[in-house]
């Protein structure tokens, strides 16, 4: 059995609302997964009873309209042991529904799997072996990705970006929800005062040691992405705004250099008018003028906009998710 293994020293009453420990838990965001659910689950109880008998899978019905929900819970009254089904109110999101999860799991290692069977549930024992080892945090890399191409240009180029803003080295494929991290991980994320934020950049930022296994990736079973091109663009202002001061600061900068020019070109003005040779001409090129200034500062106007929201968002400190209900085995 993997666990006994384990080199991570072992504290107590890290995150609160556990009381029975469990060697392993697999966290599962759900939305509209009918199709993938049944397959997902036999082949994760199969994967994981051959790991270890103390694991749990958490499922997070993140507001499915669909038949989600009650097959969750047909999982649940059928194998109470090892499946809690986690009902939000609505639909929040995959990050909101993930954080739920880290709130409520239980497990020493907790792995992260999206429902759609993207990731090979076969290969969590590969991703266990190198966590046992004593890595907090160990990422799936994909092998071979099976994503459209605009879709791993804009990851990529996102973890670009990031690393720029953030002045830190990210992981390859840290886009990829597919990963293990050690309770002490999830404690130290569920002790972040922010109200929303991107799990998988927070942890990046937190710095925990971390390792990389390779790792197939199939395209989606069944359905379609629950991510549009506009939702992708959301989610990744989102993470700029909420990780980086720059395109403030990038405001000034540009502030600063207008300034700058507009005082030069008008003492020129003001030393031709004196010299007598300005005639009544450039009224087009005034007109652009105004009208590239009015644009950049809308733009900027708007930049700053969004961190005021942001802050508006984060004072009132209202959830990031809501909880309907838990259907659980009682301790
Ligand atoms: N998901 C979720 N809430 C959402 C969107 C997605 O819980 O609002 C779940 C979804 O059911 C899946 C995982 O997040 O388990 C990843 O979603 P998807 O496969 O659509 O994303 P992609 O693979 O296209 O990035
Ligand atoms: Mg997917």
């Amino acid at each position: 059995m993997m666990a006994t293994t384990h080199p991570h020293e072992i504290e107590k009453n890290e995150t609160a609302p556990c009381t029975t420990r469990k060697d392993v838990t697999v966290l599962i965001p759900v939305y509209n997964e009918e199709e993938n659910l049944e397959t997902l689950y036999s082949r994760l109880s199969a994967v994981l009873s051959g790991c270890t008998a103390s694991y749990e899978m958490v499922f997070i019905n993140d507001g499915s309209a669909d038949r989600s929900l009650a097959m969750l819970r047909g999982f649940q009254e059928n194998d109470p042991q090892h499946v809690v089904v986690i009902d939000l109110t609505r639909n929040f999101g995959q990050h909101p529904a993930i954080v739920a999860g880290f709130h409520h799991c239980r497990g020493d290692a907790v792995i992260l799997i999206d429902a759609d069977l993207q990731n090979p549930p076969e290969e969590i024992p590969h991703l266990l072996a190198k966590f046992y080892e004593g890595f907090d945090v160990v990422y799936g890399i994909r092998r071979q990705r099976e994503d459209q191409g605009w879709r791993k240009l804009g990851s990529r180029s996102v973890v670009w970006l990031m690393e720029k803003l953030l002045g830190v080295q990210l992981p390859t494929d840290m886009v990829s929800n597919f990963r293990v991290i050690h309770r002490r991980v999830v404690a130290a994320l569920n002790k972040v005062r922010e109200q929303q934020y991107d799990y998988a950049l927070m942890m990046a930022w937190m710095g925990f040691s971390h390792a990389g296994v390779e790792v197939g990736h199939a395209s989606r079973a069944a359905g379609e992405s629950k991510y549009s091109t506009w939702k992708l663009v959301l989610l990744t202002l989102d993470m700029l705004i909420g990780f980086s001061d720059a395109p403030l600061r990038l405001a000034s900068i540009c502030g600063a250099m207008l300034a700058v020019v507009s005082i030069l070109a008008g003492l020129y003005q003001v030393a031709q008018r004196l010299l007598g040779v300005i005639d009544v001409e450039g009224y087009t090129s005034l007109f652009l003028g105004i009208t590239f200034l009015a644009g950049i500062q809308l733009l900027f106007l708007g930049v700053i906009g969004e961190y005021v929201a942001r802050i508006y968002r984060e004072i009132k400190g209202r959830p990031y998710y809501v909880v309907n209900r838990i259907y659980q085995q009682e301790e």
